[in-house]
């Protein structure tokens, strides 16, 4: 999926984990969602955020590791243990879960146990086509109404 799905779905679900976890400071808590939920692609070079440091891309398969529930279990203990805060690991867990699953519905797909077992889950959505853009779509209108209706 292109960068602006993936921040309207990481948009979708901060308002559906905002609503379940009612945070303090929801401002804080819906950026550190979205902010997560573009990071998988830090694997692909010529991805917004991957063009940034380049060098995991040239190291990293795209779509591989960083893409799998291992890299979300891992990079969210991580976070919690950088901020030994469980509602903002539980934002960044849900953010970064979100693109895994999107992209699940690609052609591309994910290897959700890599690189124990490259077994890859494919959807039929080709990333960048129209199918994409009607979904992007659907994620926007969705999110607005989540918002108005908070
Ligand atoms: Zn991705």
């Amino acid at each position: 999926m292109m960068f602006k799905t993936h921040l309207a779905f990481g948009a979708l679900a901060a308002l559906f984990a905002i609503q379940y976890l009612n945070p303090r400071n929801q401002l804080l808590f819906f950026l550190v969602v979205v902010f997560a939920s573009s990071l998988p692609d830090i694997d692909s070079p010529e991805s917004k955020i991957g063009s940034k440091v380049k060098v995991i891309g040239w190291l990293f398969e795209h779509r591989g590791f960083f893409h799998s529930f291992i890299a979300l279990g891992l990079f969210s203990l991580l976070f919690f243990l950088a901020t030994k805060n469980e509602l903002y690991s539980a934002a960044f867990f849900a953010g970064y879960a979100s693109h895994i699953v999107i992209d699940a519905f690609t052609i591309e797909g994910i290897a959700p146990l890599h690189p124990v077992l490259k077994t890859r889950l494919k959807g039929f959505i080709r990333t960048g086509h129209f199918l994409e853009f009607i979904v992007f779509i659907g994620l926007v209108v969705f999110a607005v109404i989540k918002l108005v209706g908070m």
